[in-house]
């Protein structure tokens, strides 16, 4: 096949995967192009909190928090259960942090570390790192702005159709479309896949993780799975396919979802019935399930005016404030009317909290209180139900971000990394640390950046 042109590196995607992939890779000194399907870049990546997990940071030093890629990566695969590939965990638990201090220093990207959102879900200390007062999609539009300014070409309405490769699984270029029906095929030394997972690709959730086909999808309709398709394709491997982050609170009708920090903060979910059903601070992913196995599938996060003010600076709190979606309330009795549940099992519920708080000990839901305190005084209610944001599995890679055959060779000139590579949660969905969507995505691509611009620069016989 012909190719209009050529260029060294192709990202596909402008997500936060692609967008670091190819500031890496324009760093590095390659020309890059990245093209996005959508007229707007926004991806999952434009939905989040805007929260990235690294460890080993400047910003962690200088908030006084000690902390190594050791420990992270401990942490990695204790809350895997030793299922993730130690190779990407290593990879993950030791650049994290280099790629969050590049970000900020070589693109004068503003982030910080988030001292508000306390050690939780499996995080043994403070490593979420974010844009004060700024969210996922803010996010996007500094890294596009900075993909501007670093002389990176960016190719909207573009959507990845095909990728053509040799007998050897080397891809020599892509068919993209263009509105109306047009396509464009260029050609490129090295090819990046940035482009997502498949929590909306209801095809492939009924074959890979089909107790969520039926669920709501609350990522980006882009999510498609057209990585793994052109992995696959090509002869790649794959992993954890079952795997992903679901979230157990998404308001209900507003669509925002509650920050965690809500729970980690003391905040309690209750039922239809006013009762508690879970543990809130086991698992920030798999909550979901118990969640979603509630009467009618939605329930109460209770909070009160503490936690409101605590988590007021989060974006999507910030808008839940604005929006008045919390019902308030000064007693739990007053509380139970507004929201239609039992008052003396809401006030039971509370009530069992404190008291276990107060003596020690877990209370009857197995939640050990620390510091945070339950909910009091002046009460809130948001109605939430659970959903899947993003999958976790995709195509297998190595410490290096190429893509691995199923003998454990690299395809010649393949990368993925964010939500097309398999990610380090284990096979389900409770294996997610808080913010690992975005340290995937920022650190494997930064990697996939880099050693594909130096590939592209100084090719060999691979
Ligand atoms: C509501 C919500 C909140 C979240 N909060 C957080 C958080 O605070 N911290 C965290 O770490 N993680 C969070 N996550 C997870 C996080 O969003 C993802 O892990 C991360 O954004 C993945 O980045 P990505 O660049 O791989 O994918 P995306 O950001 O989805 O980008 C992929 C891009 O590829 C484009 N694309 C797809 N197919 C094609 C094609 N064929 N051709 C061209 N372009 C294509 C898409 O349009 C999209 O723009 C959240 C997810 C959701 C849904």
């Amino acid at each position: 096949m012909d190719f209009e042109f050529t260029v060294p590196v192709l990202v596909v995607g402008g997500g936060a995967c692609g967008c670091v992939a190819a500031l890496a890779a324009r760093d590095a000194g390659a020309e890059v192009l990245l093209i996005e399907a959508d007229a707007r870049p926004l991806g999952s990546t434009g939905m989040t909190l805007g929260l990235v997990c690294a460890a080993g940071s400047k910003a962690q030093a200088a908030a006084g928090i000690a902390d190594s890629a050791e420990d992270f990566f401990e942490d990695i695969m204790a809350k895997s259960r030793g299922l993730a590939n130690p190779v990407v965990a290593r990879a993950l638990a030791e650049q994290s942090g280099p790629a969050v201090d590049w970000l900020a220093e070589a693109h004068d990207f503003p982030l910080e570390l988030d001292t508000g959102f306390r050690p939780a879900y499996g995080n043994r200390t403070y490593r979420m790192h974010g844009w004060p007062g700024h969210g996922g999609e803010d996010m996007i539009g500094l890294l596009h702005r900075r993909l501007g300014e670093a002389g990176v070409d960016v190719l909207l309405q573009a959507e990845l159709a095909e990728v053509v490769a040799d007998e050897n699984g080397r891809v020599l270029g892509v068919v993209i479309e263009r509105p109306g029906g047009v396509t464009e095929r260029v050609g490129c030394d090295t090819l990046i896949l940035a482009c997502g997972g498949f929590a909306a690709n209801r095809e492939m959730l009924a074959r890979y993780i089909p107790e969520m086909a039926a669920a709501r999808n609350n990522g980006h309709e882009g999510s498609q799975g057209i990585g793994v398709k052109v992995g696959e394709a090509l002869g790649a491997a794959f992993g954890d396919m079952g795997s992903y982050q679901g979230y157990a609170m998404l308001t209900d009708p507003q669509g925002i979802s509650v920050s965690p920090q809500v729970l980690v903060e003391g905040g309690i979910l209750v039922n239809s019935s006013g009762r508690r059903f879970t543990d809130e601070t086991e698992d920030i992913a798999g909550m979901v399930h118990p969640v979603m196995a509630q009467d009618g599938g939605t329930v109460w996060t209770i909070y009160d005016a503490r936690i409101e003010s605590a988590t007021a600076y989060t974006p999507d709190m910030k808008a839940l404030n604005d929006l008045n979606a919390a019902k308030r309330a000064e007693s739990p009795e007053a509380l139970a009317a507004l929201i239609g549940v039992p008052a003396d099992a809401l006030a039971a519920s509370l009530a069992d909290a404190y008291t276990a708080r107060n003596r020690g000990g877990a209370d009857s839901t197995g939640r050990v209180w620390g510091e945070e305190l339950p909910p009091h005084g002046s009460l809130r209610a948001l109605k939430v139900v659970g959903a899947i944001y993003h999958t976790q599995g995709g195509l297998e890679i190595d410490g290096q971000a190429r893509v691995l055959r199923p003998d454990g060779t690299a395809l010649p000139n393949l990368f993925a990394g964010g939500g097309a590579a398999r990610s380090v949660s284990g096979p389900s969905s409770w294996g997610y640390l808080p913010a690992m969507g975005l340290c995937t995505a920022v650190t494997l691509g930064r990697v996939a950046g880099m050693t594909a611009a130096e590939q592209a620069l100084h090719p060999t016989d691979r």
